[in-house]
């Protein structure tokens, strides 16, 4: 499958991958994001969150405990993460479903649940920077590649 492979030097790169991303968003997009820890997926989301609600001091709780925090951005947009879902029947019921009918979803630790992600951003070290590897459906990546500032 496609997939698009970029460095981030630094904290200021991944940030700029979240706001390109964030312009590309539409209905029904459900991105995934996962790697290890610290490689950079709260700073990711955050700069994504921001960029949409058009908000660059935007407080952006983990929704670790409540699972999911929704936002009144340019479209709706839910961040969830998956982390404590204890099975995928509490998915449902978290509104995933109903939230991609007219907005999107940015989905932390989606290896969780049984997902179908339009596009995943994976996260890994790569010397003091980071490795971001973008796959998903070919349409999607095509539309999340032309929103890249590169
Ligand atoms: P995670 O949520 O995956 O655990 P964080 O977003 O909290 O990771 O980031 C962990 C640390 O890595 C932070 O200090 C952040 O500034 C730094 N960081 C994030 N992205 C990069 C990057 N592309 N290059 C270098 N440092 C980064
Ligand atoms: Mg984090």
């Amino acid at each position: 499958a496609a997939q698009i492979e970029l460095f981030l030097a630094d904290e200021a790169a991944a940030k700029r991958l979240g706001e390109d991303i964030a312009l590309a968003l539409r209905p029904g997009d459900l991105i995934a994001l996962n790697g290890d820890l610290g490689t950079g997926k709260t700073t990711l989301a955050r700069a994504l969150i921001r960029a949409m609600a058009g908000d660059p001091v935007l407080e952006v709780p983990s929704p670790t405990f409540t699972l999911v925090q929704a936002y009144d951005t340019r479209i709706p947009l839910y961040h969830f993460d998956l982390y404590r879902l204890s099975d995928s029947e509490e998915l449902e019921e978290l509104g995933l479903s109903e939230a991609l009918q007219f907005g999107a979803a940015l989905v932390e630790w989606p290896e969780r649940a049984k997902l179908s992600a339009g596009v995943t951003v994976h996260l890994e070290h790569e010397g003091d920077g980071r490795r971001a590897i973008i796959s998903g459906e070919v349409a999607a990546l095509a539309r999340v590649a032309r929103s890249l500032a590169i």
